[in-house]
């Protein structure tokens, strides 16, 4: 896997790049795909216009891999809006005119991805119905089979159902079974068969929720490998830059939202699910509903309204600043950073920002920025819990955690190429079958041992 390729869509800087199939100058902040190759000693970076991307031979011929599954899964999405996510569809389609295009001059490949599924289920369908009506006229083909092996296995419980929602489905148009998935919050690219079988799981099953790991990202169902559901990070509007993410689960164990909508939501039910995704993400990230973060707010909050709270004057500020900082660092109740200084000059900053504010009202704010240590010792666990899942070896999952965590910082410090670099080492470790040591660590290539080696200093 050397000399890897990175895809990725982003707004352009400047107005300096141009596209490298029509030679037409990239505006600024006009959409762009970029593909980036390690060279030995230099990387080779080249734009296209979505439009004029043609999806590269070797992913197509090698992998089998459609339009979507490349957006979905390789295109790294630095764009504000989050294009990958939020118009999937879009940018599906822009890419997907030239898919359709090499496919016809090769001849054509059948199936176009996501379809192993919804065929194990529409021959379910057909099963089922020649069983509820003893014949199945209207199903030609089915008949055509032979008898004997019609009979084998009874449908289970499950294959029923799923057989029975697509039965509902199966005649609709794309754009109808979009505006189902849009009701719902879920992606809505890809052919229709990924969109079918995103609809009957979620109708069985409950909407996909937000990741249990990262606690931001949206829950997405895998396309390719059916009954698993993946987060593969968010875009984090404070620091303008997205945050990878590799949580994978079994479908059954995927963070799901009631109910699921069959018709369009009222205004009144758009609204409540809306609280519910961003209750799921800030609830997790501050309090927990652990009774131990319960208590440790209150407690800060209680002390915060006894203090001395005067902000009229520079030194009222100055000591509302240190009362806070005292507060958080006592006991550890709330993480902030290691330097006492730095901790001082933010919540200075939030006191300054909020003066009209109580004690315990930026107490609050200042909980939220920074976090309570106890829901961070919390997360943690709960993230190395489903890094074990994903992980090659489950004895790597404390490297690959404090390398996801490094890779976390320089995200948000704005540092995109440090970020990506960890995200690549995280990637690679999660693949590792063997045990990483201070000893094998030499071996793993170039980049990679560096960091390796920092982890275990
Ligand atoms: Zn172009
Ligand atoms: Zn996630």
């Amino acid at each position: 896997m050397s000399g890897e390729t990175i895809y990725k869509l982003e707004n352009a800087k400047s107005g300096r790049s141009s596209c490298k199939k029509c030679k037409i100058k990239i505006l600024k902040n006009e959409i762009r795909l970029g593909v980036e190759t390690d060279g030995p000693s230099f990387k080779l970076q080249s734009w296209y216009h979505p439009t004029c991307f043609t999806l590269p031979r070797k992913l197509v011929k090698e992998k089998g891999m459609t339009a979507c599954q490349f957006v979905e899964e390789l295109l790294e999405d630095y764009t504000v809006d989050e294009v990958c996510s939020n118009d999937t569809e879009m940018i599906v389609r822009q890419i997907e005119e030239k898919v359709s295009v090499t496919k016809k001059e090769k001849g054509g490949e059948d199936g176009d991805g996501g379809g192993v599924c919804t065929e194990r289920i529409k021959k379910n369908l057909a099963r089922l119905r020649e069983e509820v009506l003893g014949s199945s006229d209207d199903e030609e083909e089915y008949e055509n089979q032979p008898k004997k092996k019609r009979k084998m296995n009874k449908l289970s419980e499950e294959e029923r159902a799923e057989a029975e929602v697509y039965a509902m489905y199966e005649k609709k148009k794309n754009d109808e079974l979009k505006d189902v998935l849009r009701w719902n919050n879920q992606m809505v690219g890809g052919n229709k068969d990924a969109l079918l079988t995103r609809i009957i799981d979620g109708q069985l099953n409950g909407r996909l929720g937000i990741c249990p790991s990262c606690e931001k990202g949206k829950m997405k169902l895998k396309d390719t490998e059916a009954a698993k559901a993946y987060c593969n990070g968010y875009f984090d509007e404070e620091n303008q830059a997205r945050i990878p993410c590799f949580y994978e689960c079994s479908l059954k164990e995927a963070p799901r939202l009631l109910p699921w909508y069959t018709e369009e939501p009222t205004e009144e039910e758009k609204e409540k699910m809306k609280a519910m995704a961003e209750e799921g993400a800030s609830n997790n990230i501050n309090s927990s509903s652990t009774s131990e973060n319960i208590d440790a707010k209150a407690k800060l909050l209680k002390r915060a309204s006894k203090l001395n709270w005067n902000l009229d004057s520079k030194s009222g500020i100055k000591e509302a600043a240190q009362d806070l900082t005292t507060l958080c660092t006592k006991d550890h109740l709330v993480d902030v950073p290691n330097d006492d200084k730095i901790t001082k000059m933010e919540i200075g900053r939030l006191v300054v920002q909020n003066r009209s504010k109580t004690a315990s009202e930026v107490m609050e704010l200042v909980i939220h920025k920074f976090g309570l240590t106890q829901a961070k010792i919390e997360k943690e666990k709960k993230q190395a819990k489903s890094l074990s899942a994903v992980c090659g070896n489950a004895e790597n999952v404390g490297v690959m955690q404090a390398i996801l965590e490094l890779g976390d910082l320089y995200f948000k410090e704005g540092n995109r190429n440090a970020g990506a670099t960890y995200k690549k080492v995280a990637q690679a470790i999660k693949e590792l079958t063997f045990e990483i040591t201070a000893e094998n660590a030499k071996g793993l290539g170039k980049g990679k041992t560096k960091v390796c080696v920092c982890v275990y200093v």
